[in-house]
């Protein structure tokens, strides 16, 4: 995909998430990874709703503002996912409901956090951990989102929201889709006697799809 095909994918991508309430104001923020080298990314205080092909960031490899508005004051997260995933080119931040009222809850493994409902949060997302709580704008997070995205290309950032990454634009906003949608069969189905897919149904995903 060459930068003119990001830049419309990237505005494509956040238009359709904010149309179908994934991302509210201007909370949410997407970024891609040139082949070229460098990133494209949402800027600050723009809705996801608003994005413009022609108005993204452009950052350089080191994570330096080169060209177009502001970067997203969350440029840190993704470069703290890219840093521990060096094949995947996407990443997606979002501050969507559902996955962020699941965020808050204490009584969820933090290491697995969203529980595997159906077959395809586990073929499109995988484990998902659970980042403490940083104030807004705390970078300090980064050491822990490296760490745990080594292993995990979802996290849930504590009473904030999902942060995934993926080999590309497309397979990071659907896992990020995926996650919201699983968050939210969570909440619907509350307390209730539910089958989940246990240790066995999850293996065989794995070993089928490789995921
Ligand atoms: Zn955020």
């Amino acid at each position: 995909m060459n930068e003119e095909q990001a830049r419309e994918a990237l505005a494509r991508h956040g238009r359709s998430l904010f149309a179908r309430g994934y991302s509210c104001g201007t909370s949410g923020n997407l970024s891609v990874r040139l082949d070229t080298g460098g990133y494209l990314m949402s800027p600050t205080n723009v809705s996801l709703g608003r994005l413009e092909p022609s108005a993204l960031s452009r950052l350089d490899m080191d994570g330096r503002h080169v060209d177009g508005p502001a970067p997203t004051k969350e440029a840190w997260l993704h470069f703290a996912m890219y840093k521990s995933r060096p094949d995947d080119t996407a990443v997606v931040h979002l501050h969507s409901t559902y996955a962020t009222a699941l965020s808050c809850l204490t009584d969820r493994p933090p290491d697995d956090v969203l529980p595997a409902i159906t077959p395809y949060v586990v073929m499109r997302v995988g484990r998902v951990a659970r980042v403490p709580y940083f104030r807004p704008g705390n970078a300090d997070a980064a050491g822990t989102i490296s760490q745990l995205a080594v292993s995990h290309r979802a996290l849930l950032l504590a009473n904030h929201g999902p942060v995934v990454s993926g080999a590309d634009l497309d397979t990071a906003v659907s896992a990020a889709e995926e996650l919201e949608e699983t968050a939210k069969l969570f909440f619907i189905l509350g307390d209730r006697p539910q089958w989940r897919l246990g240790p066995s149904e999850i293996d065989e995903l794995r070993r089928v799809f490789g995921s």
